[in-house]
């Protein structure tokens, strides 16, 4: 089940023997076949593993698109400051990013995100402004007191949710390494959105792709976490809500820019108990330590896969690890005091 060092074969776009740099080392992650989801459906089920980016998460990738656009464009100049609203993740991307680029970053962070993203900002220098978590429509909540701290101090605003930079980062690279290394066998791929730049990013550029190759354009699945809004905008364009999440980073309540024109095909609403069972088992059968939205990933493509039938890939992304969350997700008295399992070994 398992291969070793010497039998794992270079990825199709080669192992890059020395990197520039930390940015050219986001990227060019491993597509790791999971195995228990792939023999319960009968299909290919494949995560792209970008917990192993330089900061630990998918989003070193978006950091990365919208520093380098905004260099290119002359919004941010070599030097300058780039402030940001994020559920932790982004701010870490940005954090490093601006620290390898020469540039300066200011995160403003909802206090209610794992203490272990809290922890990891601090240690790598983040300038952290936390702020109370508030809902989008309060003017205090992250995102807005993130844009009036940019236009107050004259300071870049990077505003992943609408800079569409975000999307494009991911059209342009993790479209195409999917692409690459399914050698254009993906029939669908879903994951669950907070700006919605990995799925519409990834989303566009795999029918760029499939078109191109005169292939069937793959079947986008929107994975959604409860609490919120976007299942019912795939599904009867009403974001009407129900129940609530305590996976950190997913969950919209509104259509970004990122997001327009997407058009998923399909979407899936996962409770958490059901993404904790797929976390626990990812580390128990597989050997593979994931994050919350992971687990709301993996169960949707499943999903996915028993609704295609055997015989088809789905892909789908492995957002960040699990150290991230070892307070909450890992923790037996959080998850009695939410009413969710405990796997064995931690009880
Ligand atoms: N998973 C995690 C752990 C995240 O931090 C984020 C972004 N906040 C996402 C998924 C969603 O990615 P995107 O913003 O590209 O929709």
């Amino acid at each position: 089940m398992n291969d070793t060092l010497s039998s794992r074969p270079a990825s199709p776009d080669g192992w890059r023997a020395i990197s520039k740099g930390m940015t050219t080392a986001i990227g060019g992650t491993p597509l790791i076949r999971l195995h228990r989801a792939s023999e319960e459906t009968g299909c290919e089920i494949l995560g792209k593993a970008e917990f192993m980016n330089p900061g630990g998460s998918v989003k070193d990738r978006a950091a990365l698109a919208i520093i380098e656009d905004a260099l290119q464009r002359g919004t941010l100049k070599p030097g300058g400051t780039i402030v940001e609203g994020t559920a932790g993740n982004t701010g870490i991307g940005i954090t490093l990013v601006a620290q390898a680029m020469g540039c300066k970053a200011v995160i403003v962070v909802p206090e209610t995100q794992s203490r272990e993203k809290l922890d990891f900002l601090r240690m790598i220098g983040a300038d952290l402004r936390l702020v109370p978590a508030k809902p989008y429509r309060d003017p205090g909540n992250y995102v807005h007191v993130s844009r009036r701290l940019a236009e107050e101090t004259g300071a870049l605003w990077a505003n992943q949710f609408d800079n569409t930079a975000n999307r494009e980062g991911h059209r342009t690279t993790t479209a195409r390494e999917i692409w690459n290394q399914t050698q254009g066998k993906v029939d669908a791929f879903t994951c669950a959105c907070g700006t919605g730049g990995t799925l519409a990013g990834i989303a566009i550029g795999l029918r760029e792709q499939a078109l191109e190759a005169g292939r069937k354009a793959p079947h986008i699945v929107l994975a959604d976490p409860e609490g919120s809004g976007l299942y019912g905008w795939v599904k009867s364009n009403d974001m009407s809500i129900i129940g609530g999440s305590i996976t950190e980073g997913i969950g919209q309540s509104r259509v970004t820019a990122n997001l327009e024109g997407c058009a998923p095909d399909d979407a899936e609403r996962i409770p958490d108990a059901e993404a904790l069972d797929h976390i626990f088992s990812l580390t128990a059968d597989e050997g593979l330590s994931v994050g919350g939205s992971s687990g709301i990933n993996v169960a949707s493509a499943i999903r996915t896969a028993r609704k295609l039938g055997p015989g088809h890939t789905i892909v789908t992304i492995l957002c960040d690890g699990g150290a991230r969350y070892q307070s909450k997700l890992f923790n037996p008295e959080f998850l009695r005091s939410k009413g969710l399992p405990v796997p064995g070994w931690l009880a």
